[in-house]
């Protein structure tokens, strides 16, 4: 849940955030459980709704426009953050405007002290996503390459479940990545050399799990920390090489880095090094703005409003979409 000023084409500015985690809820499961992340939506929204006006130290009528997400992801979750923004803005009389989770996630790095300049190469790396997008502005994305199977995120969280670490598993295989030697295993980097910018992640998973069970029940933590460390590297490397391919396919000089696995350190400092070499610079979101958050929607929703893009559905009535393609956003 946040707040984003709009003040004429000045930068918008968050004024206020505020973020319920729903990790240790589904962390007894080993995953999300639908059924309770709804719920939990229930129960947190008109909170985190006061909560962010009173650190604001504004009230309800000062706000001018609800931006919720409209997809893709959960229904339940969806329908509950839907629901509460459209009746939100039918009582307060102004108008509800539905964003993409996706792009939320690619202008992220707005909401930080140097934000991107357009057009960029952007690789947008989370939970179920993979793809490489050449963003010429807000709204306009063309999909370069994606993954033709797992995403990234999901090869971390897979990965980690296997080495017994708990939910969601990324940051836990990063940090016990730092004690492992990454070159330990030779784990395999599918498409590495297709020449395109696309991706595959589900061998990955089946080669960890070999190993896994090639070393057996009692492995002992350095044992652990080389695989996780060997797992980290194959997932980077795919990363930065398709990185590349569409930096010079598009000849830009500008790369955004987005969604949750943009927080893992390996991948910033190799993007970091190989960018630098080639004269291209990089954006990140802040890192606690990498993984879901309110204020990407409100800033996605923002950059909408001051580029005439605004669109709200003028009937009162809204949908949601568990599927939707960012290009047709
Ligand atoms: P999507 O946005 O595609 O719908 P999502 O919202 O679940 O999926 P995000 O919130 O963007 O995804 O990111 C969560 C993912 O990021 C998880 O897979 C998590 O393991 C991964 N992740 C977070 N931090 C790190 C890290 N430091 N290293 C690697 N992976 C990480
Ligand atoms: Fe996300």
């Amino acid at each position: 849940m946040a707040l984003v000023e709009v003040d004429g084409d000045k930068p918008p500015r968050l004024v206020a955030q505020a973020l319920h985690s729903q990790i240790s809820m589904h962390q007894a499961y080993g995953g999300v459980v639908p059924e309770l992340a709804s719920r939990d939506h229930v129960r947190r929204v008109l909170p985190l709704t006061r909560e962010v006006l009173s650190q604001a130290g504004l009230a309800l009528h000062d706000v001018d426009l609800v931006a919720y997400t409209q997809g893709p992801g959960l229904a339940g979750a969806l329908l509950v953050g839907a629901g509460v923004a459209v009746s939100l803005a039918a009582a307060l009389d102004v108008p509800a405007l539905p964003v993409h989770h996706l792009e939320g996630h690619l202008l992220s790095p707005f909401l930080s002290a140097d934000p991107p300049e357009f057009p960029f190469v952007a690789l947008l790396v989370s939970g179920g996503h993979t793809q490489l997008m050449r963003v010429d502005d807000v709204g306009s994305y063309e999909i370069l390459g994606e993954t033709i199977d797992d995403a990234a995120g999901e090869a971390f969280d897979k990965s980690a479940k296997l080495l017994g670490l708990p939910y969601p598993g990324g940051p836990h295989l990063a940090r016990m990545a730092e004690f492992g030697n990454p070159e330990a295993y030779a784990l395999p980097r599918p498409l590495l050399h297709s020449g395109k910018p696309d991706f595959s992640f589900a061998g990955l998973k089946t080669a960890v799990l070999t190993q896994v069970k090639k070393i057996g029940d009692s492995p002992c933590d350095q044992t652990k920390a080389d695989l996780a460390a060997s797992t980290q590297a194959a997932i980077v490397e795919v990363l930065v090489k398709k990185s590349l391919l569409a930096l010079k396919e598009t000849k830009l000089k500008r790369l955004v880095v987005a969604g949750g696995v943009g927080a893992n350190a390996k991948l910033r400092e190799q993007l970091n090094a190989a960018c630098a070499k080639r004269g291209v610079r990089v954006h990140y979101p802040e890192l606690s703005l990498c993984t879901d958050n309110g204020a990407m929607i409100a800033m996605a929703a923002a950059l909408r409003v001051q580029r005439g893009m605004a669109n709200p559905r003028q009937d009162g009535g809204f949908e949601v979409r568990p599927r939707w393609d960012l290009s047709a956003a």
